[in-house]
């Protein structure tokens, strides 16, 4: 017998109405909530499945934007024409997350909500805020070299692990949350929060509440978009360091931007910072070195994540010198 109630939710009322039970937790892909359970981390008690609900298409917008059901497969999305022709960004760092076989189960939703990767949080033997809120921080004084540099507080450093989600913000994108009271759009920038004193509320979803779609608008700089990924091996496994960039271009000078930043922070970061100097500034190296420097002049080492500072800078400038060298359809 499972230690949990299993539901299958046979429409998207029945699923919010399911997920408002105390305890708890929708299933798409399951690619991060069934390790966690079976590390004991996440201890749902009721998986409410949400597999058969039809928010599994991608839609083009009459603005020349994507409508993508919350349902969507990695590995549709990474692949689907317009995204590689459009949104080259959000397709690079799809690709860049986990593997073929991970991708393909992996929902845009799931995704969002997907928990960090931080080690301490996943072994039960240590003290972790977020998994226990109150419980301390195994990491603050710890092996912390995956951990943030940008947007920690005294009570958590993890990072965000999501690529896709660093993408859609450069992107402008905007979540639809579906609940009791209707339904709210929530810009990606805004979606996860930052850890402050309560850790353990990672997003602004409310319980029983359901991702319905993701859209993303058409974009004047998602043409020259490009999205680089550092991390210790070349494939499954997850950024130290990562940069979303995209530029719209008026001849040589740089009109607007948007780079946003992933492995380094505890949310996807967007750098208004470095958005401030590319903004009007001259596309060449020098202006992506100096836009580099400003995206990490506030970060915060710790004992062993030092190193992330400057690989951070490495990662913004070549996303910045791919992406306008890029030139997709507009
Ligand atoms: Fe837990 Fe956050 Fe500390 Fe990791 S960094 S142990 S997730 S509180």
């Amino acid at each position: 017998m499972l230690p949990f109630d299993y539901a299958k939710a046979r429409n998207e009322n029945d699923a919010m109405e399911r997920g408002r039970a105390p305890k708890a937790v929708f299933v798409a892909g399951g690619t991060t909530l069934i390790d966690l359970m079976k590390l004991n981390v996440m201890l749902p008690a009721t998986l409410v499945d949400i597999n058969s609900l039809p928010l599994d298409k991608i839609e083009s917008l009459s603005d020349g934007g994507l409508r993508v059901g919350a349902m969507v497969r990695n590995s549709d999305l990474a692949h689907h024409e317009t995204v590689v022709k459009r949104f080259p960004v959000l397709s690079q760092a799809l690709l860049a997350g986990a593997s073929v076989q991970l991708r393909n189960m992996a929902t845009t939703g799931g995704n969002l909500m997907q928990r960090t990767r931080c080690y301490y949080f996943r072994d039960t033997a240590y003290a972790c805020n977020k998994r226990q809120p109150g419980s301390g921080c195994a990491a603050m004084d710890g092996f912390n070299r995956i951990h943030a540099v940008l947007g920690g507080s005294e009570h958590c450093i993890a990072t965000h692990p999501s690529d896709m989600a660093v993408a859609l913000v450069a992107l402008d994108a905007i979540v639809h949350i579906k609940g009791a009271n209707g339904e709210r759009k929530v810009a990606v920038g805004d979606f996860h929060l930052l850890p402050g004193n309560t850790p353990h509320i990672e997003t602004v979803v409310q319980p029983g509440e359901l991702i319905t779609y993701v859209t993303i608008p058409s974009s004047k700089f998602a043409a020259r978009s490009a999205y680089v990924k550092l991390r210790d091996r070349a494939s499954y496994e997850f950024a130290l360091a990562s940069a979303a960039a995209a530029l719209q271009l008026e001849g040589n000078k740089i009109h607007s931007a948007r780079l946003v930043l992933g492995g380094v922070a505890t949310k996807p970061w967007r750098s208004a910072e470095a958005e401030h100097v590319l903004t009007g500034a001259t596309a060449d190296e020098k202006t992506f070195h100096a836009a580099a420097e400003a995206a990490m002049k506030q970060a915060k080492p710790l004992r062993y994540n030092g190193f992330k500072i400057e690989l951070a800078k490495r990662a913004i400038v070549r996303a910045l010198s791919t992406a306008m060298q890029t030139k997709a359809e507009g």
